[in-house]
């Protein structure tokens, strides 16, 4: 008899996140120089990290003897969003608050329910609880409200929602939304994940914070992986209601944030020049690879986020001819998407790059 048998059976049937493939790995793969390789996989910022959260990082690396003190990021993060102290939960990458948010209001004999074609983390947090997963179908590849509305039994206790969407990259107006949240239920948490919030265009924004005083049965999860460029930093919160904010954090490790993940981030926060730049980078680009793939005669799904989902015959072949060529994509038939592939937009350069060695592979 093997120890893994020992193991919880909602743990053992769960099917491991796969990862963008990191450069250094398909380096060695293909024996390719790590310069010649251009990844656009992961929805990583292009222009790297802020300036000034590098130099508040170098500045905290004196002082790493010491357990990090959170209060200066959550001071700013509850000014900057107008909300009070006791509202704001940090996470090791916002993930992490996902997983406490299961954690917190999931169990076995318990369900979430999310969209087919949602984010990867959703089942697993739910199935890492022992709880049931209830997948509503998509419409368009995109979140159904009224599916999911539908879906809802008496045993869910959390709705997960990334707006916009990942891998698909479809928007959710904010007045659909608010409307969706005014029909669940009041025992079932409403998670909203707004990891691409700051690639709408600012028009298409909502004060989703602003809405836990209606509803406390919502929580709003943001990151600095994103825009922010901190991805491998490791930082992102939630913002709920204070008691539902006093629940996550009796579940979260004391000192799940580090030092130098809160130092960047105060930092970030305040480098607006940055995110702008970022911004523009990110909407001229998408404009240059949706043309690029309209020219190579490739649908793609409308994306609001800085990613863009396109349709090729076979996703794994195709993927397979752009590793060759240096290029990392990624590959989302996990998804229930076999014959798309979903590539991140990066500098002017690097989206050429993948551009050509997507005409080469076709
Ligand atoms: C990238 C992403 C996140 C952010 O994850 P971190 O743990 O903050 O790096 C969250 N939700 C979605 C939908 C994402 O695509």
């Amino acid at each position: 008899m093997s120890i893994t048998e020992q193991a919880l059976s909602y743990i053992r049937g769960i099917s491991p996140y796969v990862p963008g493939k990191p450069i250094t790995e398909l380096a060695r793969e293909m024996g390719l120089p790590v310069e010649k390789i251009v990844k656009l996989a992961s929805n990583e910022n292009p222009l790297g990290m802020s300036p000034k959260a590098r130099a508040a990082v170098e500045a905290a690396i004196t002082g790493l003897e010491r357990y990090p003190d959170q209060f200066a990021l959550i001071a700013a993060l509850a000014e900057r969003l107008g909300v009070m102290q006791n509202q704001i939960v940090l996470g090791n990458g916002s993930n992490d608050v996902l997983d406490l948010a299961a954690r917190v209001f999931l169990a076995l004999g318990r369900s979430a329910v999310f969209a087919q074609h949602a984010f990867a983390v959703y089942p697993l947090a739910t199935l890492s609880t022992g709880a049931e997963c209830i997948v509503a179908p998509a419409k368009h590849y995109g979140h159904d409200l009224a599916a999911m509305r539908a879906a809802i039994r008496p045993d869910t206790r959390i709705i997960w929602i990334a707006n916009p969407n990942n891998p698909t990259g479809n928007f959710l107006p904010y007045a659909e939304v608010h409307a969706f949240m005014q029909s669940v239920p009041a025992n079932v948490v409403v998670v909203l994940d707004e990891a691409y919030n700051d690639y709408l265009p600012p028009a298409d924004r909502a004060d989703t914070v602003a809405w836990i005083k209606d509803f406390p049965n919502l929580i709003v999860t943001r990151t600095f992986s994103k825009i922010y460029g901190l991805a491998g930093l490791r930082i992102g919160f939630a913002v709920a209601a204070p008691n539902v904010a006093d629940l996550l954090n009796r579940v979260r490790q004391p000192f799940n944030v580090n030092n130098l993940a809160i130092a960047a981030a105060c930092a970030a926060l305040d480098d607006h020049l940055f995110v702008a730049e970022s911004y523009e980078l990110n909407r001229r680009g998408m404009e240059q690879i949706v043309a690029g793939l309209k020219r190579l005669g490739l649908d793609h799904i409308p994306s609001h986020g800085n990613f863009l989902t396109f349709a090729v015959n076979d996703g794994a072949a195709v993927n397979q001819k752009l590793l060759k060529q240096g290029v990392i994509v990624r590959p989302i038939g996990g998804y229930g998407l076999p014959k798309h592939l979903r590539v991140t937009i990066g500098l002017e350069t690097e989206n050429l790059r993948f551009l050509e060695a997507l005409g080469h592979a076709l």
